[in-house]
């Protein structure tokens, strides 16, 4: 190599987990080999430890621990009583899992837009979805709301929405536990609350994981039951017809290490979007890739922090990739544009706002340990990206 020739930086890691284990990693790998050395794999101790905690953590009555995020949103669909035939009220911009649920218990989700500036349910929208579906003859039962990016929705709207329409209400905090609204902490919200601990999300496992929470005592006892296959008192007399969806003891040991660290985490969560949008107004982008606008009675996890700009996205992100900035596009086709959901209810005439949003978003490397210097590196790779430095 020519000695005056310029090494490019190293690539960024889009989230890095590494730097994580680098604070904890001793505390995970004791606690897995104290698992390894009880063996109670299923349902062991650090099981109903963290399920406690993570009650406390967050003020839910019943905090239950489940196999994935998604068997989450599933068993409270089951709970809730959702029947074949029946529809709910979802954003088409989300993550599949949230209408996945809905359609694989042969129910209808009537698909919903969203708000530009917060990407979370627009409450207007929900009730031209109710409309729409109703004209077509369907009852509805409920909305699934979803905190995209961390940020909570617009619950006093939505909560206001469903009681006056006899509707429940599932949040779908797969990406905002540990986030807020005024005083309320995400997990309370809703009939019930699912969460995500997959490794991505701010509160991630080694593997799959997920929890329901509630105040109902008895949706509580429903979703301990049916994760189980539908268990009764006696083992082997259910009483429903369940599924295996539990917490692995392993996962909920290292849940324990991480949730011990993780309002601290969520604090520099807090610091790195701040930085994020003081340096984007610094370099004069803001009118280029405008930054994600935080109502000021939330506090988000930052699960993602993504922009919506200007010009070619793809392109963007290519010229991005070649300066060694990952990044990602959540989420490049709305639901009702895919393949599996393109026959059911759209709300209105369209879903615009989902739409756009598809092809301008582009989320940016984020995560507790993202240093001032490298995010620097980010705004000003975007800038010469966008053809603005
Ligand atoms: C990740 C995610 C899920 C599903 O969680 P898994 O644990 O991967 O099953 C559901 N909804 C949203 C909005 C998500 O981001």
């Amino acid at each position: 190599m020519a000695p005056d020739s310029v090494q490019p930086a190293p690539p960024l890691a889009f989230i890095d987990l590494q730097a994580q284990r680098a604070r904890i990693g001793d505390k995970v790998d004791q606690a897995i080999a104290r698992v390894l050395d009880h063996g109670r794999y299923i349902m062991g101790p650090e099981v109903a430890a963290f399920e406690s905690q993570l009650s406390e953590f967050c003020g839910a009555t019943h905090a239950m621990g489940v196999a994935n995020g998604t068997d989450a949103l599933s068993l409270a669909l089951v709970a809730l009583d959702l029947r074949p035939g029946e529809a709910v009220l979802v954003p088409s911009f989300t993550f599949a899992a949230t209408a996945e649920v809905v359609a694989y218990h042969g129910a209808i989700p009537v698909f919903v837009d969203v708000l530009a500036d917060s990407f979370n349910l627009d409450p207007n929208s929900l009730q031209a979805g109710l409309e729409q579906a109703r004209r077509q003859g369907l009852t509805v039962r409920g909305v699934i709301s979803v905190d995209l990016f961390g940020q909570p929705a617009d619950y006093a709207a939505i909560e206001a929405f469903c009681q006056a329409n006899d509707l429940w209400l599932i949040s779908d905090a797969a990406q905002s536990f540990g986030a807020r609204t005024g005083d309320r902490k995400v997990g309370t919200i809703g009939q019930i609350t699912t969460t995500s601990f997959f490794p991505a999300k701010p509160l991630g496992c080694y593997g799959d994981g997920g929890a329901v929470f509630t105040d109902d005592p008895s949706l509580a006892e429903t979703i301990k039951s049916l994760r189980v296959h539908g268990k009764g008192t006696d083992k082997y007399d259910n009483v429903r017809v369940g599924v295996n969806s539990r917490l692995d003891t392993l996962q909920a040991a290292i849940l324990i290490e991480k949730l011990a660290i993780f309002e601290d985490e969520i604090t520099a969560r807090n610091k790195v979007a701040d930085r994020y949008a003081a340096i984007i107004a610094d370099v004069g982008l803001a009118e280029r890739a405008r930054a994600p606008k935080l109502d000021p009675a939330n506090i988000s996890t930052w699960a993602q922090y993504t922009l919506t700009v200007d010009g070619e996205r793809d392109a963007v992100a290519a010229r991005l990739k070649e300066r060694g900035i990952p990044t990602a596009v959540y989420y490049p086709l709305p639901l009702h544009r895919q393949t599996a959901y393109r026959e059911f209810p759209v709300a209105g005439n369209g879903l615009p706002v989902s739409e756009r949003l598809s092809e301008t978003v582009l989320s940016l490397p984020m995560h507790p340990y993202l240093a001032e210097g490298d995010q620097a590196r980010v705004v000003e790779s975007l800038a010469a990206a966008l053809g603005t430095a």
